[in-house]
């Protein structure tokens, strides 16, 4: 299977230059499938969530060990124009993405959002 920076190269014969594609996308949701497989790799594809040091007694670290339905975040947070490049991405579960959200935008918003995207799975 090519990789996705390899396939995206291959269909180059049109006027879509991976430059092009990736300046049109700066501003949209998706993070490029070559940044997020990097970013999950470098997470060894488990939550980054970190809870606060010694919060568990007798545990050397509080990190969240959730290995499933992972979601690749914006540090700084997407809609406050935070760059879906690696520098500002973490991977964290689903509870973990929902947590860090509401504490960004409160709760009511993020109810919201859920809501609509309900309505409307694949517009993101
Ligand atoms: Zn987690």
């Amino acid at each position: 299977m090519p990789r996705p920076d390899e396939a995206l190269g291959k269909r180059a014969g049109g006027k879509e230059t991976p430059r092009e594609v990736a300046g049109a996308r700066a501003r949209t949701r998706a993070i490029p499938s070559r940044v997020r497989e990097r970013v999950l790799e470098k997470a060894g594809y488990q939550c980054q969530y970190q809870g606060p040091r010694g919060g568990f007694i007798g545990r050397a670290s509080t990190r969240c060990t959730q290995k499933t339905g992972l979601e690749v975040d914006h540090l700084k947070a997407f809609a406050k124009r935070g760059p879906s490049d690696e520098g500002n991405l973490q991977v964290l579960c689903k509870a973990h993405n929902l947590f860090r959200a509401e504490i960004e935008f409160g709760g009511e918003f993020i109810r919201e959002k859920i809501a609509k995207r309900r309505e409307n799975p694949h517009d993101l």
